[in-house]
């Protein structure tokens, strides 16, 4: 009898889940859990334009680190490359403050961990994809110190190089991400020597973990994303006149042209308008929209319905009581706590705040409730209180009790088929839209490591643009994988997800 209920129990947690992902994931919701990197705020945090724009050539929906780095490569690219030597006209449309979706609220952490995904990636894509996509992701670590470096914000978004820590809590998990290891540094012999196992007496020594079964270090970085991308946007807009940023401009609907007697476009030059409401009703037409809008995509794009799925995190920021000794390596080691099921993830500040987030697996309804939950004014109270208490379980000879400074959510974009989705969307998954001479396009879908993709998938994504809009044929540089095609739409499922992670 307590089994049948159990399994009607879970029939049911399954269907909602099931009926919210095949459900809107909505406009983002207003007031947002406040977070502790946006303390203090941008000075762009509730930027307008001067004159808004009624016309332009590319529209961006969104104004997270996606956005950023579309017109980033979009703008420096034209700017350098364009053969008409003009710039395009872009509009940021943001739905509430600068950068306060994701990448204003993770965890900061710049992480690839190859070693975990690469196996799984060659059953799926084969040998010389997966090879290209942890190469990629990889690249990102040199490609966003280097950028914090190269535009002289480095210290503002505190960006640095760390030591990063995988921390295995259970015997299961410890002995297959040893396999891991070794398979995966016979296939990239480069690697060795970047990547080290600790086990035995070792990991108390060196790491003050008394419970830990293992624990294999790399390297990563760490940094204050909602920093690093709204300083960039602030070069941005005083380097381009051509570029606007609008937030707390939720756009309402998009429309396509439409056709004529003979069903040709309208407007074949500028065929998207876009509804939005700032004081009062205001359209703006577009030649290109880009959809940067990661776990809200399925919203004006529904044929994304299923293939990226809004999924809310925890994140919290907390302090070590004064009577305890800072952990091992300070702001210039990283922690991941892995378990046979789910992981939790922590970055050190230089001021001392240990940014930890996770505790999805020991989430209400095992974790389900966060499935296509855009609630991200409210706090998951089991996973702050778990995340609140596994630094004095994990480290209970250093750690005598912390503070907990801010706890907050935030809403990710989870690929069902585990990679990004970047390119022209196709008219169907647009909902019918009408186009003339543009397109649509997107650039969303990084499951939980948008570090370490969104800012490559951006800038091929402005490859893509430039090429459209000036006949260039500049190389994208993406792994093809992560293109958008109608042949991937039909074939990734949910189920393809639900192996991922069960
Ligand atoms: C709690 C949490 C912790 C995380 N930790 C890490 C981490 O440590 N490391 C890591 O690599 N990744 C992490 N991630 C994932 C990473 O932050 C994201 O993958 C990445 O920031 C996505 O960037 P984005 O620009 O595509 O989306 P976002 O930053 O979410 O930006 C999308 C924007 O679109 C706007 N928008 C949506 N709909 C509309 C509309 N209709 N009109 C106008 N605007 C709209 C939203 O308001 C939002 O600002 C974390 C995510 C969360 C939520």
């Amino acid at each position: 009898m307590v089994a049948f209920k159990t399994l009607r129990a879970l029939n049911a947690s399954y269907a909602s889940v099931v009926s919210r992902i095949n459900g809107s994931p909505g406009k983002p919701v207003a007031n947002p859990t406040p977070c502790a990197w946006q303390i203090p705020e941008s000075v762009l945090a509730q930027h307008s334009s001067e004159t808004a724009p009624e016309d332009v050539d590319v529209l961006i929906i969104g104004s997270g680190i996606t956005a950023c780095s579309i017109a980033y490569h979009l703008l420096r690219g034209a700017r350098n490359t364009s053969k008409r030597g003009q710039l395009p006209r872009v509009a940021i449309l943001e739905a509430r403050e600068l950068c306060s979706g994701a990448t204003g609220r993770n965890g900061g952490h710049l992480k690839e961990t190859p070693y975990q995904e690469w196996g799984a990636l060659v059953k799926k894509f084969g040998r010389a994809a997966a090879d290209e996509v942890v190469r990629f992701r990889m690249a990102h670590l040199q490609q966003l110190l280097g950028i914090a470096e190269s535009e002289g914000i480095k210290e503002i978004a505190d960006a640095r190089l760390v030591e990063t820590t995988d921390v295995y809590c259970e015997p299961e998990a410890w002995t297959d991400a040893k396999q891991k290891l070794r398979a995966w540094l016979e296939a990239f012999p480069d690697e060795k020597g970047k990547w080290k196992i600790w086990e035995g007496a070792e990991v108390k020594t060196n790491f003050s973990l008394s419970t830990a079964v293992g624990v294999i270090t790399g390297p990563a970085g760490a940094l204050s994303s909602y920093r690093l991308i709204t300083s960039l946007y602030a070069k941005l807009l005083e380097e381009f006149p051509t570029l606007s940023i609008d937030c707390n401009t939720p756009i309402e609907t998009l429309q396509g042209t439409p056709l004529d007697q003979w069903r040709r476009p309208i407007d074949p030059v500028k065929p998207y308008s876009c509804f939005t409401y700032k004081g009062s009703s205001r359209e703006i037409r577009a030649t290109h929209v880009v959809h940067a809008t990661n776990g809200y995509v399925s919203r004006l794009l529904p044929g994304f319905k299923g293939k990226i799925i809004p999924m809310r995190g925890q994140m919290t920021c907390q302090s070590l009581l004064p009577s305890t000794t800072a952990l091992p390596g300070g702001e210039n080691r990283s922690w991941s706590f892995i378990w046979k099921k789910g992981f939790d993830y922590m970055t050190v500040t230089p001021e001392g705040h240990y940014m930890l987030g996770g505790g999805w697996a020991r989430g209400t309804n095992d974790g389900l409730d966060a499935v296509a939950n855009c609630r991200d004014d409210e706090n998951a109270v089991v996973e702050t209180a778990y995340l609140s208490g596994l630094l004095t379980a994990m480290f209970p000879g250093l750690v005598r009790g912390v503070q907990l400074d801010a706890a907050w959510t935030g809403v990710l974009g989870y690929s069902v088929d585990s990679v990004p989705w970047v390119g022209e969307v196709p008219e169907k998954a647009a909902g019918g839209r009408r186009r003339g001479t543009g397109k649509e396009w997107v650039c969303a879908g990084y499951s939980g490591e948008g570090m370490v993709n969104a800012w490559g998938c951006g800038s091929a994504l402005a490859s893509m643009l430039r090429n459209e809009l000036y006949g260039e044929k500049e190389v994208v540089g993406l792994p093809s994988v992560m293109l958008v095609t109608e042949k991937r739409l039909k074939k990734a499922t949910l189920e393809m997800m639900a192996e991922d992670y069960i």
